[in-house]
């Protein structure tokens, strides 16, 4: 949690785009293990839970450095009950999942997160999530989402989402607000019109956003959602058989064709082509590290496509790639937006791993480009958007602000010289200018540097 603490981060929130690490069960584990697969990087889980209050006891167990709150996943609660199936919930699944959710909520998860372009999220239709949306009014929960789409169709996405929040009578939030791919560009000036329209409708709508051009998901998320299905070993065994391999690589040649409309998020079309995609980390094969696809694949005297094939085989889908996806104009946008508070979005590297370097820069890069550089907002007005905008948004009433009685999460910084040092190619490093960072009162960076003290807690919801 370095990558968190040196950013001024002293309460976190996980399981977002539907993903969490409970519930699970015996039958569907492996499953749920492929389901997180870019998340865990290799990483061995002792699998010592079930339910979700099985699970928050474990990591209650854990000396965390930071404060910790959580949501539980979509996608997790549908594999749990249904795996990968690519259809609509049987009325008993249904139940299942409503029964799991409201186990969840009643351990502390502040509410349901959804990945609709990740399988299964991507089979979920919408009245699923307005049954889920129930257990949610009923136990007070907040559903935030990784929306259907975030390119061509962002409005459907969010007009869903919105619909939701009236249909279901629930706060919802629009998880790592953007729009993807030149040619949409500049949508988000209408999405953040039907925000407002929501919001003075009285549906109560926030978004939260990362400050980089780039966006974050593993290499296989290149590919067709058909192709994707079933997970990691599914895809693999799609890519080694040639036919479909042949058909896999021609709809994502196809869609980077910008002439024709294309009919789902092809991150190729909206990375710009091969140039615009990044690959991060890929352990098995770290000589492409930090390189894009073009070079990659002239260095391996391959078709860019069949490139990616290669990686995600050799490294079994566990890697990560950045797709130069987003405009510099709609970050700001966005942030300047008054319901828009600020989120890392990222997936913390595994010991060794590579990451975005958003897991490591997102909170300062705020203060040192939007705030000093690029003057999008005042230093009191970015700070609100990182601290008690969202607290406030999650009912963390002990915290967000500094006042008697509150929790004592303190940062104490100069504003000329909070800095992000992470970037693509060097994602890992640590941001400078935290000088003192107080967790529940005591001091767990000092100087810069972390003290070794673990005052941080797991917040239940209502506890
Ligand atoms: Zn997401």
């Amino acid at each position: 949690m370095l990558s968190k603490l040196h950013q001024g981060i002293t309460t976190q929130f996980v399981g977002q785009c539907g993903q969490s690490a409970a519930p699970v069960n015996e039958k569907t584990r492996e499953l749920l293990e492929s389901y997180l697969g870019f998340i865990l990087a290799g990483t061995k889980i002792s699998w010592d839970w079930k339910t979700f209050d099985d699970w928050l006891k474990e990591v209650e167990k854990l000396p965390l450095a930071l404060n910790m709150a959580t949501c539980l996943g979509h996608g997790t609660l549908r594999v749990a009950v249904m795996g990968f199936e690519d259809r609509k919930a049987a009325p008993a699944e249904m139940e299942e999942m409503k029964k799991l959710l409201r186990e969840g909520m009643e351990a502390g998860s502040f509410g349901l997160s959804s990945g609709l372009i990740y399988p299964p999220g991507v089979y979920t239709p919408k009245e699923e999530l307005l049954e889920l949306a129930e257990v949610l009014r009923e136990t007070g929960g907040l559903y935030m989402t990784h929306m259907r789409n975030e390119s061509a169709e962002l409005l459907s996405g969010v007009a869903e989402t919105i619909e939701i929040g009236r249909q279901g009578g629930i706060p919802v939030q629009i998880s790592h607000h953007k729009v993807l791919g030149k040619e949409n560009w500049g949508l988000v000036n209408k999405s953040l019109q039907m925000v407002d329209e929501a919001r003075k409708e009285g549906i109560d709508v926030t978004i939260d956003q990362y400050p980089y051009n780039n966006c974050s998901t593993s290499v296989r998320a290149c590919l067709p959602p058909w192709a994707q299905a079933g997970g990691v070993q599914s895809i693999c065994e799609r890519l080694e058989n040639p036919e479909t391999r042949k058909k896999i690589a021609e709809e994502i040649r196809t869609s980077m064709d910008m002439s024709k409309p294309c009919g789902w998020e092809s991150m190729l079309r909206h990375g710009g082509g091969p140039e615009g995609a990044l690959v991060v980390y890929c352990p098995n094969t770290p000589q492409w590290e930090g390189k894009n696809l073009r070079e990659i694949a002239s260095a391996m005297n391959m078709d860019p496509v069949e490139s990616a094939f290669e990686i995600i085989m050799k490294n079994n889908g566990n890697d990560l790639a950045c797709y130069a996806a987003i405009s510099d104009e709609d970050i700001k946008t966005v942030l300047a937006h008054p319901a828009t508070m600020i989120g890392s979005d990222s997936i913390p590297p595994a010991e060794g791993a590579k990451a975005h370097p958003r897991s490591f820069g997102s909170h300062p890069r705020i203060i040192a480009k939007y705030v000093r550089e690029e003057n999008t907002l005042a230093i009191e007005n970015a700070v609100q958007k990182m601290t008690a905008l969202p607290a406030a948004r999650f009912g963390l009433q002990q915290k967000g602000l500094i006042r008697p009685g509150m929790d004592a999460d303190i940062l104490i910084f100069d504003q000329q010289k909070v800095l992000d040092k992470a970037t693509y190619e060097k994602p890992t490093e640590l941001a400078q200018g935290m000088d003192i960072v107080l967790v529940g009162g005591k001091k767990v960076l000092d100087g810069g540097s972390y003290t070794g003290t673990a005052s941080g807690t797991v917040i239940r919801k209502g506890r």
